[in-house]
Formats: structure tokens, sequence, C-alpha cells
């Protein structure tokens, strides 16, 4: 018997381990562990594959921290017995759980690749087979005895992308995710052609850590013009909050309006970090290319440059549950540390 990769598979929910009951129409999942019936396909690949399944699949949009850290578990309990994770999950949430995960997994010499489907498994026209099976491949890929994806990834309609620099476009085509701030780290056509250059390439040789203490408490805000002041009073004094994250527009400008800095500053004096995120799908922040981005800039707020939102709220929480200085999380953030950022 040839040394073939193992490959694990995890089953966390969503459309992609569903069937469709003809006479009624309703999708339910299907009992993962044949899934063999369904795609039968899947005993010609070169590689052997082993299941297993969270004991209650959820739709991804109940994902939430507890789910990440079950997640996280299991590629730890089994890091040393396979070569390659793949993860089923919801295409809703999927880039924030992989965008966590990528975060949560340090040192990392493994693929672990997340993927899902628009149609389930069962369906004539399913977008599901494809997916499920060039991921495989590409979780069982190795370069001179060693894995040659060694991150957490994302793959969709032919293409592999870094899982924390993917947001979901789409909820109807095919072709759900984008990553507009990095390249595809493969595609797959007649062939699969990986694009060696982009890949990430581990920095030490440390064993895997697992951080699983991520930090609840972060909130998201979207500026729109017409925001409200008293709303935002309310919102920014919330006492638990831990981080905030602030979706900017363009390239990291906000409102001049001084009851919306004044806000900011009071928020900054509590001790919590603000992130700057651009709430355009690709480009980066700069902070005090315009005059609407100099106070925030002024009074400490942190760039998240190119960061997508689904990685900076991942990193939030990742880095609150590390307990270092603000000094210290600031630099952090506004430093690449899983190739999240540019
Ligand atoms: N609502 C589903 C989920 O995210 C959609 C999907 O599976 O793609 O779980």
């Amino acid at each position: 018997m040839k040394n073939q990769a193992k490959i694990l598979l995890i089953y966390t929910g969503g459309t992609i381990g569903m069937i469709k009951d003809y006479s009624s129409g309703a999708l339910s999942n299907f009992n993962f562990a044949d899934l063999l019936t369904y795609i039968p396909e899947l005993q010609l690949l070169d590689c052997t594959i082993s299941t297993t399944s969270f004991d209650k699949p959820i739709d991804s949009s109940n994902m939430n921290i507890g789910f990440w850290v079950q997640l996280a578990t299991i590629i730890e309990e089994n890091y040393n017995q396979y070569d390659g994770f793949v993860v089923l999950h919801g295409s809703d949430t999927m880039s924030y759980t992989s965008s966590a995960l990528s975060f949560m997994l340090e040192n990392l010499k493994k693929p672990v690749v997340f993927t899902g489907s628009q149609l389930p498994i069962g369906d004539l026209r399913t977008d599901a087979k494809e997916n499920l099976i060039t991921s495989i491949q590409i979780a069982a890929l190795r370069n001179k005895g060693a894995a040659l994806i060694q991150e957490v990834c994302l793959y969709f309609e032919y293409k592999l992308y870094r899982a924390n620099r993917t947001t979901k476009i789409n909820a109807e085509h095919f072709e759900a995710f984008a990553s507009l701030n990095y390249p595809a780290l493969a595609e797959s056509g007649v062939n699969l052609r990986v694009n060696e250059t982009a890949l990430l390439v581990p920095e030490s040789d440390e064993n895997l850590i697992v951080h699983k203490n991520l930090v609840s408490g972060v909130v998201l805000l979207k500026m729109f013009p017409g925001m409200d002041r008293d709303t935002l009073e309310y919102m920014l004094s919330y006492p638990e909050m831990k981080g905030l994250v602030l979706e900017t527009y363009g390239s990291g400008n906000v409102t001049t309006e001084e009851w919306f800095l004044d806000q900011l500053k009071a928020v900054i004096a509590r001790g919590i970090p603000v992130i700057n995120v651009t709430q355009c799908s690709g480009g980066s922040v700069t902070m005090g290319m315009y005059e609407t981005s100099v106070e925030l800039k002024k009074m400490g707020v942190i760039s998240g440059k190119d960061i997508t939102t689904e990685a900076a709220l991942a990193k939030v929480m990742y880095l609150l549950g590390q307990q270092i200085s603000p000094q210290t999380f600031a630099t952090f953030f506004e430093t690449s540390i899983r190739g999240e950022m540019t």
C-alpha cells in the first residue's frame, strides 16, 4: 500500500451536507457517515478519507465562539494523525469561522480547507461535488514529504483563497466568495494550478498552538450618513464593550462632526481598542490621507489597513484573549500575523 495522504473531513453543517426530499421539497441533513453513497467518486481519490461531524450540525448563521473552539479542538486532537483537514461549513459565515481559525491555529503546518456549496449534495445541479472533491485533492497535496499548503484556506467554485482574505459576496451565484486584496492561492481548471509564491510560509518550527481564549464583547459599527447621535452614544456606552471595529468610508474616512469624534475619544480613553477597517470590499485604510481621517489617527485609532471586516473581528477577539498591553495590541493588529493584511 503506498503512502497515501490521510484527510479528515469535518462536517459542521450547512447546505453541502443536506439532501432534498423530492416529495416534500424540504432540505434535511443526511447521515454524514453515508457520504460515499452520495459521492462515490470519492473512492477514486488518491488519499484515505475519514469523516467526523458536529453532534448536531448547524446552519452557519448560528456560528459562535463556542463552535469555533469545538472545531479547533477537533483539529487539535487529530492533528498528528492526519495530513490535512477539510471543513464543510455553511457559506453564510464561512469567512468569519475560517478567519477565526486562522488566528486560533498558530504554527499550522498542514492544510485546513473550508468549503461548502450553494446547492445541496443531492441536487442535480449541485456545486457540492466539485467543491468537495477538489478541496480534498488540495488538502492532500504534498511537496518533498511536507504538506504543500500550510494555512487555513477556503475553496469555492474553482478557486482556493487564503481564508482570512475572503468575503461572501453573492447569495446566489456559485462564485460566492471573493478575495479582493490577495490573489487566489490556486485555480482549478483542466489542471490544478497552485500559485506557490502566494502561499503562506510558516515562520517557525514550533509545534501547533491552539488558542481557545477568544474574547466576546466586540462591537462592529458601520458608518452611514444619517447616523444618529443618541443611538451612537447609547451603543458606545455599553459597559462590557471590549473592542470596537469601525467600518469606515473609502480609505478610512468618517464624519468630522465633533459629537462623533468626541464619543470615539471617550471609548479610547476607556482603554478600548478601536480599529479602522474600510467598508469597501477592496482596498486599504490610509489614515491621514483625507481630512476626514486625520483626527482618527491623532486620537489613536488602530489601522486595519486592507484587512476584511471578518478577519478584523476575529483578530480583535483573538488578540484580546492574549492579555497584552494596549501598545502591543496596536502593534500586533497593524502587523500581519497570519497573512491577513498586506
Ligand atoms: N444558510 C446556509 C449556511 O450558511 C447556507 C449555506 O450552507 O451555504 O449554513
